[in-house]
């Protein structure tokens, strides 16, 4: 194998794991491009012409908008989600001595972030059924030192903020949402993102909201907080030369804001499509008990990043789909607090029962945008003839 080559199976793999034989796909991003190849292609041709790179106007074009359609007064646009996190953190003052509040279960930004401020992430469980921050677990973690809680809407479905903020605000303790997987979700008519105090966003192309590389937000209505998180990302300057602060450099480019103006039109429609196909695989697997399929909480509308199965024997099914070529993922391979980065704090599995069980057992289906019927029934059919064998 070529050197070429070999980096490009080596880059994909940071998106899904390599097969060679694959008839359905984890993830297709040419499916749901392809029908809007032409409009992206515009948008391409129309940055290079205005050639303004970086702080272009699209840049503006989409925090306004992004704002708006959450009913939120401002939108930071940054480098990536993680970013963010760490923007909105720091100019919260957090740091050493600090507890922040993580779920077990998550994606490594929302425990790393917190580490690298110095103050220490408190690992609290997942519910058993939304796989989302157990809120009496939180309460129960609560402590002095507790400054902030980070509410993951994993997988598209909102943890419940009505009873996070209550808990929340009778402890002084700052709540920002991490809504990386969970864009335009919603939970009793509110979106998320625009419950917390501040709310982060990754944009990276697999997320539901994707660019064509990386990007992150960061919304909030305290118009202090977006003020000096805007001077962080900007070299602690307001503007081009005034730096008050050693900052530093997270932007949005100009390209990947006037993609994602784009797509903005559409992610409300890719969204439904992704309930649709959820359903789908929720009414042909509903038989098979040996399958827990994901539950949304009755003030939910889930958005489906991504379509997780509970299953014993997770890793049997997994081989056999691969073998009959079909993607999946696992969401995630350890828990947090049994990664190497936090095996210091010496955590065993039933601390984190229910994130215990997921690193297990939980197994990601095939689910994006343009995925085909034929794909799903495919899916489908494979795993029913998986508990027949
Ligand atoms: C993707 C993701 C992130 C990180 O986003 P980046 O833009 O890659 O930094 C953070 N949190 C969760 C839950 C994610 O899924």
């Amino acid at each position: 194998m070529n050197i070429s080559k070999c980096a490009l199976t080596s880059s994909y793999r940071h998106y899904f794991p390599y097969i060679s034989n694959v008839r359905v796909p984890f993830l297709d991003l040419n499916a749901v491009h392809s029908p809007i190849r032409n409009q992206l292609e515009e948008v391409f041709s129309n940055v290079l012409d205005e050639s303004y790179f970086v702080y272009g106007k699209d840049v503006t074009e989409f925090e306004i908008s992004f704002a708006g359609k959450h009913g939120m007064a401002q939108c930071l646009a940054v480098g990536n989600c993680t970013d963010a996190l760490n923007i909105c953190l720091k100019m919260l003052g957090i740091g050493a001595g600090d507890e922040v509040i993580v779920p077990a279960m998550t994606w490594i930004t929302d425990a790393e972030v917190v580490s690298n401020l110095g103050a220490a992430p408190v690992f609290v469980d997942v519910d058993a059924d939304t796989y989302t921050l157990d809120i009496d677990k939180v309460k129960a973690a609560i402590t002095p030192k507790t400054k902030a809680i980070i509410p993951v809407h994993l997988f598209g479905q909102m943890v419940d903020m009505k009873l996070l903020m209550e808990l929340a605000r009778s402890h002084d303790i700052k709540v920002i949402e991490d809504c990386a997987q969970s864009h335009f979700a919603e939970q009793s008519s509110e979106k998320a993102g625009s419950i917390g105090h501040a709310a982060v966003f990754s944009f990276y192309p697999t997320k539901n909201l994707g660019a064509l590389g990386d990007a992150g937000a960061i919304l909030t209505n305290d118009k202090d907080l977006y003020n000096d998180c805007r001077k962080l990302a900007n070299h602690g300057a307001p503007d081009k030369h005034g730096h008050e602060f050693p900052g530093m450099n997270s932007r949005m480019d100009t390209l990947q804001a006037a993609i994602l103006n784009l797509k903005l039109q559409y992610i409300d429609k890719w969204n439904e499509e992704r309930r649709g196909l959820a359903k789908i695989y929720s009414n042909e697997l509903s038989d098979l008990s040996a399958i827990q399929l994901p539950k949304t909480a009755g003030s939910n509308t889930h958005v489906f990043h991504v379509y997780n199965i509970l299953i014993e024997y997770r890793d049997d099914l997994k081989q056999f789909l691969k073998e009959e070529g079909i993607q999946t993922q696992i969401h995630y391979p350890k828990a947090l607090p049994f990664t190497q980065a936090y095996a210091h704090l010496d955590h065993d599995a039933s601390d984190f029962p229910n994130s215990y069980r997921m690193q297990e057992e939980g197994l990601s289906l095939p689910l994006f945008p343009g995925m085909t019927l034929e794909q799903q029934s495919y899916v489908i059919e494979k795993i029913r003839s998986f508990f027949q064998k």
